[in-house]
């Protein structure tokens, strides 16, 4: 569930939330199994969502909501984890130390409010003449009032003091998350979300002036790799990959594994020439190396790549980039692998395709 939902249940617009779901998946026809529950408390509570759309559009559709839909949707947009359990436990602890500090603060106003309320009082008794002895009671109270200001003051810097250090901490903890998130597990390249926000960033930054080349890169023949040699070499093999482009591609140029055995390429500032002639001693470094296989010392023989690259066109977006480096990629398959196709030496119905 996103916080976002998570915060909205916990407060005054919770029921009407609920029974708008509720009526929602009546209207749609809908079984109120918890499943279906969660997905209809975000379609109301966060209409524009990603998820929201999904739903919107299979219902515009027509598309019966089976159980295999819904565990579909929920596992693509609403993933369990560890991620959302951990950013959950830090927003949760965020939120006690916030309810801390707006403690501490009350409390130290409230005791200044009440020692100014001393100090007036006292002020008004001195516009009068007084007997030596309420003089004397007025200096007591009043210096009773300071030390007692004094010590709550002294109180309250501890707490505040704590709970700064404990936000710190907080702050490191969601920082890892925030990086686990955009990592991926197996390679440690960065992942699919990651890549697909710094090729935004990037194709705004470099707008229609500043070059910017994109490639696609795919292990070749990976499953019948992986049906011989089993998954965990495969693992292996997709780390030694991995290892040889994060030597290459240094920042500001980016690796990232885009999914299964699929790597993509960020190169701001290269033109496809340029790039090219990376791209192929890359290419020549993962096939020029024979693999063993760690458990058992087997030869595994070399694994090859191919490679499809295109270079950012005045008015390109990050989907038609992607586009254009994935029909370079295609066509590299095409011509019998192991090689670098620039999407600009592709003829133009191949690139029209
Ligand atoms: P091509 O040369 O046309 O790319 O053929 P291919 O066999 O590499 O492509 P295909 O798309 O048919 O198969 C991709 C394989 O990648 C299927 C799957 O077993 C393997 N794969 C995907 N993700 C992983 C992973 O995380 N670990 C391992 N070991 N294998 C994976
Ligand atoms: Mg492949
Ligand atoms: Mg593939």
């Amino acid at each position: 569930m996103t916080a976002q939902v998570e915060t909205t249940l916990r407060g005054p617009e919770a029921f009407s939330l609920a029974r708008q779901a509720l009526e929602a998946m009546e209207a749609a026809g809908v079984w109120p199994t918890p499943l279906n529950f969660e997905l209809w408390i975000h379609y109301i509570g966060t209409p524009e969502s990603p998820l929201s759309r999904e739903m919107k559009r299979l219902m515009e559709l027509g598309t019966p909501f089976t159980e295999d839909i819904s565990e579909m949707l929920m596992s693509e947009y609403l993933p369990r984890g560890r991620l959302s359990d951990e950013i959950r436990d830090a927003g949760l602890m965020l939120n006690r130390e916030l309810n801390n500090v707006a403690e501490v603060i009350a409390s130290a106003q409230s005791s200044q409010a009440e020692y100014g309320q001393t100090l007036a009082e006292a002020g008004a008794s001195m516009e009068t003449s007084l007997a030596p002895e309420e003089i004397k009671r007025l200096v007591g109270d009043l210096t009773t009032a300071t030390s007692k200001v004094h010590l709550e003051n002294a109180t309250l810097e501890k707490r505040l003091e704590a709970s700064t250090r404990e936000v710190a901490q907080l702050r490191q903890h969601l920082e890892q998350v925030r990086r686990d998130a955009m990592t991926d597990a197996l390679t440690n390249l960065a992942n699919r979300k990651a890549f697909d926000e710094e090729l935004d960033r990037a194709c705004a930054a470099a707008g229609d002036k500043a070059p910017l080349t994109l490639a696609v890169l795919d292990i070749d023949h990976f499953k019948s790799f992986n049906d011989t040699w089993g998954h965990q070499t495969g693992d292996q093999v997709l780390r030694y990959v991995a290892s040889v482009l994060g030597r290459t591609l240094r920042s500001p140029r980016v690796a990232a594994r885009y999914g299964g055995e699929e790597f993509t390429l960020l190169f701001p500032g290269e033109t496809a020439r340029m790039v090219e002639t990376v791209l192929n001693t890359i290419r020549e470094e993962i096939a020029s190396r024979s693999l063993r296989r760690r458990s058992t010392n087997d030869d595994l023989g070399a694994v090859t790549v191919s490679i499809g690259l295109a270079q950012k066109l005045p008015g390109d977006t990050a989907v038609a980039l992607m586009g254009r480096a994935d029909e370079a990629l295609y066509a590299s398959k095409h011509a019998g692998r192991n090689r670098v196709t620039c999407a600009t030496k592709l003829p133009r119905s191949a690139r029209a395709a």
